[in-house]
């Protein structure tokens, strides 16, 4: 059962917009394609936990402070005797491992993930011991892309690769593990001091007039360049977006970048920049948020429901 769902990251939505509307540097960009690529395995892993039994539970992206160390585990499960700890990488390509090393097959060495699991590991085992609940832990690194090849790999390592994932999640299927009061406490105990995410670390700066204005597609991030009598048409994925969704879309966008700007029609005309008619910019934000009139203009402000 999924306790705690995975959601993009702030980090993640932030230069994903941003990347469309503006040219990132070399090293943002770099750091966007990591995360977008990590998110995306971590999806992959997530269709695979689908499959176990109710009784599992499952919770993802836990970010944690111990011994005043921050970590983050992205998935656990969680059975009355076992917890176990998944650090899952969407690595592509042939690596080789020396002397505890961890190398591309081109030389360059990389940040060994064997290690990063240790860590959080020993801190999560940390953590049970102050919380005073006793399960045992089994951590492992889940390698999710077929295409990744690991040489020189000694046969106790706690890996989990691609062609042996299907196998791991049948083992557990074949125990189905009956919850207990201590394992609510524990789901309990633990989702009460999850750090929450602590958003724009080295972000970029950026400002509106950088950005290019029009609606992004929702499935590839591409701008949207042709209307269809009520619909958007990405010429790029070919996805088909109603006006009125997309356009909330964008103003969901112009909210998380620009919190401090209003919401008015004048504003969101210019930010879609594809949608020729005030006054269909103006009949969707009518329909769905307050108009607030003022003495000399008007905005539009979110109704509590949607509000965040
Ligand atoms: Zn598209």
């Amino acid at each position: 059962m999924l306790i705690k769902p995975r959601y993009e990251s702030v980090e993640l939505k932030l230069l994903r917009f941003l990347n469309t509307r503006m040219n990132l540097s070399p090293k943002d960009a770099g750091y966007f394609l990591n995360l977008e690529k990590g998110y995306e395995g971590e999806l992959v892993f997530d269709k695979w936990l689908e499959n176990l039994s109710d009784n599992w539970l499952i919770m993802n992206d836990l970010l944690l402070e111990t011994n005043n160390t921050i970590y983050q585990i992205d998935s656990t499960l969680i059975s009355p005797d076992i917890i176990y700890l998944f650090e899952v990488k969407n690595f592509e390509g042939d690596y080789y491992l020396e002397d505890d090393k961890w190398y591309t097959i081109s030389g360059k060495e990389i940040k060994n993930p064997l290690l990063q699991l240790k860590r959080a590991e020993s801190l999560f085992r940390r953590l049970l011991q102050d919380l005073r609940f006793s399960f045992s832990i089994e951590a492992y690194v889940v390698f999710v892309n077929p295409d990744f090849f690991l040489y020189q790999t000694p046969m106790n390592v706690p890996i989990i690769f691609p062609n042996q994932i299907d196998g791991f999640m049948k083992k557990l299927n074949m125990r189905s593990p009956r919850q207990t009061n201590g394992t609510s406490k524990f789901v309990e105990r633990l989702s009460s001091i999850l750090l929450e995410e602590s958003p724009y670390k080295n972000l970029p700066g950026y400002t509106y007039d950088q950005l290019k204005k029009g609606i992004t597609c929702s499935k590839c991030f591409g701008f949207v360049t042709r209307i269809n009598e009520n619909n958007l048409v990405c010429k790029r994925c070919g996805k088909l977006e109603k006006i009125s969704e997309a356009v909330l879309r964008s103003v969901e966008e112009y909210r998380f970048l620009f919190p401090e700007k209003k919401i008015t029609t004048n504003a969101i005309h210019e930010w879609c920049d594809l949608i020729e008619s005030k006054k269909t910019i103006r009949r969707i934000l009518k329909e769905n948020f307050i108009l607030m009139q003022q003495a000399r203009s008007s905005y539009f402000q979110i109704p509590p429901s949607k509000g965040d």
